[in-house]
């Protein structure tokens, strides 16, 4: 996953930091933004206490344009398959990790071929 985050030195400095006191990155105010593999999308993280975090369109320290965030198309692409609650529901492997749209993004590549 670390080959294909957004590459500026500070965003990658922040996303591989660890901290020795929280192991949980909303607990560590140290930390200021994660990246959601699962959605493809970077957020500022919220430290109110619970495991929030605003969706940003753009590095923070250098600008640049960041992916979109693939989180409707998510819950779309999982409702087409009949899980229209993934929150109550057991989903697939893929769809908890980035998989399931680099494998969407395959399957693309080569219907266009
Ligand atoms: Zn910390
Ligand atoms: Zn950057």
């Amino acid at each position: 996953m670390t080959n294909r985050i957004h590459g500026c030195n500070e965003m990658k400095r922040q996303l591989e930091m660890t901290c020795d006191l929280h192991s949980d990155l909303f607990e560590c105010a140290d930390r200021l933004v994660l990246y959601n593999a699962r959605f493809d999308e970077y957020g500022i993280i919220i430290h109110d206490g619970g495991n929030s975090y605003s969706v940003i369109q753009f590095c923070p320290w250098c600008g640049k344009k960041l992916p979109n965030s693939k989180r409707d198309l998510w819950f779309d692409t999982l409702k087409a398959s009949g899980y229209d609650n993934p929150a109550k529901q057991k989903i697939p492997m893929e769809f908890t990790t980035d998989e399931w749209y680099r494998r969407q993004r395959k399957r693309n590549k080569r219907a266009r071929w």
